[in-house]
């Protein structure tokens, strides 16, 4: 019997990659010449970029976008040779680390822009990224800052860009009218700045949703994350990825109690007969939500099993007394094919990048082809 105390995270890095290729094939059927990145940020969105990064590279892919400067630098100590850009900007004082690293910034606002013309035309320096806000009030250049850089194109003087970027606040609702709204911002914005500046950078719009709206958020780099993993980019719609995830714990302990005996901390759940209860290795120190207490289900052997009581830091309590096959060293399974990312959100009411961000420190991982033949 294997970790018999520990829950166990398998990981196909296969699935990732052939999700990089699905994604990029939609990309390049909106845009033919368009690249295809990856968002590899929050430890490769907690599945682990020492897995994914080297499965997405494997897969063709040679651009990454990472939240912070230092998960930049870990992901150029794994992969020396590919285009890394950093989402969450240039912090003062740090463009020396850029130069050093070989990694781009995103440069979201007009102080950004100052600091990084000081080394934009050292011979190291890399391309930087501008990124126009088009409606989501979070990072970028807003309204003000565009009007200044039309009217002073200086401030760009000596900056090679890359690319100029947008990011989409409901892609993953299709007919929201804010990805219409956004994209004709960009367009036009696009269309002024560059005029004024007299380059044309390329543009770098779509998230793994927005991969699925079309022309809309046709650009030259698209930047999908939650899809690679086997998030369901198309929520109101079957998932088309591959699922990458198999999350097991296996029961440490089977006791029966009678009924109106009660479960967990605070008594949240009463037997209404006399149940059978399994206590298994996995709790919200392992990114189970506590909020979803008495709301979860597992799977054994084809059957769905409810959890019972509070989720503890380490346990979890199900009703077992329908599986008398269930016994100590079993495993019940919280994530498959069956029990998705989207499934544990629901029940945690919360979304299924929240649910793969928090996936625990403590797993065993294994990394090994799942569901062969989906
Ligand atoms: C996280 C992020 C992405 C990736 O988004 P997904 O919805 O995970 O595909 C792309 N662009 C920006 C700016 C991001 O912050």
């Amino acid at each position: 019997m294997i970790a018999a105390d520990t829950p166990i995270l398998r990981i196909d890095p296969a699935a990732i990659a052939a999700n990089w290729r699905r994604l990029d094939a939609e990309n390049r059927g909106i845009t033919p010449q368009a690249a295809t990145g990856a968002a590899i940020k929050a430890n490769a969105y907690g599945v682990g970029v020492e897995i994914a990064a080297p499965a997405l590279a494997g897969a063709g892919c040679r651009h990454f976008f990472t939240a912070t400067l230092d998960e930049a630098i870990a992901l150029r100590a794994l992969l020396p040779d590919i285009w890394i850009a950093v989402l969450n900007g240039l912090p003062r004082g740090a463009a020396s680390e850029f130069l050093a690293h070989h990694l781009h910034p995103v440069l979201n606002t007009l102080p950004d822009l100052a600091d990084w013309q000081r080394v934009a035309t050292a011979p190291t320096a890399p391309a930087a990224l501008l990124h126009l806000d088009t409606g989501m009030a979070r990072l970028g250049l807003d309204a003000d800052d565009i009007a200044q850089l039309i009217d002073n194109p200086a401030r760009l003087g000596g900056i090679r860009l890359d690319y100029i970027m947008s990011h989409f606040a409901a892609a993953e609702i299709q007919d929201a009218p804010s990805n219409h709204a956004q994209s004709a911002h960009f367009a036009a914005t696009y269309a002024q700045l560059t005029r004024a500046w007299g380059q044309r950078p390329k543009t770098s719009l779509a998230n793994s949703a927005a991969l699925f709206l079309g022309p809309l958020a046709a650009s030259d780099l698209a930047r999908p994350g939650y899809a690679l993993y086997g998030g369901n980019p198309t929520p109101l719609s079957p998932n088309p990825m591959r699922p990458v995830l198999h999350l097991a714990a296996p029961v440490l302990q089977i006791r029966e109690i009678p009924r109106s005996a009660a479960v967990g901390y605070n008594a949240t759940w009463t037997a209404p007969r006399g149940t059978r209860v399994a206590t298994i290795a996995i709790g919200y120190a392992d990114g189970i939500f506590r909020a979803a207490s008495n709301r979860l289900t597992a799977r054994h052997g084809g059957s769905t099993i409810e959890q019972i009581g509070r989720v503890s830091m380490d346990l979890l309590t199900f009703d077992v007394t329908d599986h008398p096959e269930i016994e100590r060293g079993s495993l019940l399974t919280l994530l498959d094919d069956v029990q998705t990312i989207e499934t544990l959100a629901v029940q945690a009411g919360t979304s299924g990048y929240e649910v793969l961000t928090r996936l625990g420190p403590r797993y065993r991982r294994v990394v090994e082809p799942l569901y062969s033949g989906a």
